[in-house]
């Protein structure tokens, strides 16, 4: 440490629908934290809200950014030399380690999570510091790109696993769109039957491309195809009041009903049918540690290779244009990734 302080480019949500690059000192790594030079970071819905104004969890300035792969470029004090130079992805949760939740493992609805780009600095900039412990390596031929997916294929997981359906189980995901496909991806990957509803036929497409057998619209799946009635699981994963109507109503009795959408508010839902089929409700979210393991696990056998998730990319610089990309109702965007950093 000579005293120099490095800059970086850095992206600033300032307040809604103000988002800047903007020159900012880089950040060292802390006790038992690694300095990641950040290569790819994807743009999320959940960020997209944080843009509008729409997320009751931020406060701003803040540097958003969650689903990011990089370099370890520095390894702090106490924490692990060997992960020096390592191609790696972040689990971007922080938890407090003491809570009831924490202390049963269920650390992802730890009652003080933080999440870096909400909570806490995000990866839309050159360098983060973040604890070594929430780094993953990228497997042998896995790119940085791929490693960025890691996050949102975690949610599929963490979801798939809440459902507790097993091969040769069936499930029914409603809504396509980049986590009802994770959750596509990872019950195909489990080798598990999977049907889904989804009106948008880009979306349904995709959801085909990536193993799911047949794709409902809404209206087909009402007629109670013979088929959906035997799923195990049925995922909400849009976040809308008939989204989630729709879940209940088709459960099969018995089924669980696993709500991964992330609602703005309450909503209702057909308690009778809940009682009357004895339907499991369920909450996910997010994931923990092995999640992660098991997306990079699936991501490594090219589980979404096949889907051309990516729909578009945009330089760091560019961020803004990025943002206005995932939100246009124009331009059919999956997700779109920032190149934050060069790739080597
Ligand atoms: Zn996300
Ligand atoms: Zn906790």
């Amino acid at each position: 440490m000579d005293g120099r302080v490095v800059r970086m480019r850095q992206a600033l949500l300032e307040g809604p629908e103000t988002l800047r690059v903007v020159d900012a000192a880089q950040p060292e790594a802390g006790p038992g934290e690694v300095l990641v030079r950040v290569i790819r970071c994807g743009i999320c819905g959940s960020d997209i809200h944080a843009f509008k104004g729409l997320h009751p969890l931020v406060r701003y300035p803040l540097t958003p950014g969650h689903e990011f792969a990089g370099v370890v470029e520095a390894v702090g004090a106490g924490a692990d030399g060997s992960l020096l130079g390592a191609r790696v992805c972040v689990e971007p949760s922080l938890t407090c380690g003491r809570c009831a939740p924490c202390v049963s493992g269920r650390y992802n609805i730890c009652t003080d999570l933080r999440v870096m780009g909400f909570q806490a600095p995000g990866a839309f900039c050159e360098r983060i510091a973040v604890p070594a412990g929430k780094v993953h390596l990228l497997g042998e031929g896995l790119g940085f790109e791929a490693g960025a997916l890691a996050e949102p294929l975690a949610v599929g997981v963490h979801a798939l696993a809440r459902s507790g359906v097993e091969p040769p189980g069936r499930v029914l995901v409603i809504g396509t769109g980049v986590i009802g496909l994770m959750v596509v991806a990872a019950a195909v990957a489990a080798g598990l039957d999977v049907l889904a509803v989804e009106p948008d036929a880009g979306r349904a497409a995709k959801a085909l491309s990536l193993g799911a057998r047949r794709v409902f619209s809404p209206e087909e799946a009402l007629d109670r195809m013979p088929d959906v009635d035997e799923a195990g699981a049925v995922f909400e994963c849009v976040g809308l009041a008939g989204t989630a109507d729709l879940a209940v109503r088709l459960a099969p009795r018995g089924a669980v009903v696993v709500i991964a959408g992330v609602f703005p508010g309450a909503v209702g839902v057909r308690l009778n049918l809940v009682q009357d089929g004895e339907l499991d409700m369920r909450g996910t979210l997010m994931y923990r540690s092995e999640d992660f393991v098991r997306a990079l696990e699936l991501l490594g056998r090219g589980c979404l290779e096949a889907t051309g998730l990516v729909s578009h990319s945009v330089p760091l610089q560019e961020i803004e244009g990025g943002y206005r990309l995932a939100m246009s109702p124009d331009v059919p965007t999956l997700k779109v990734m920032v190149e934050v950093g060069e790739d080597g």
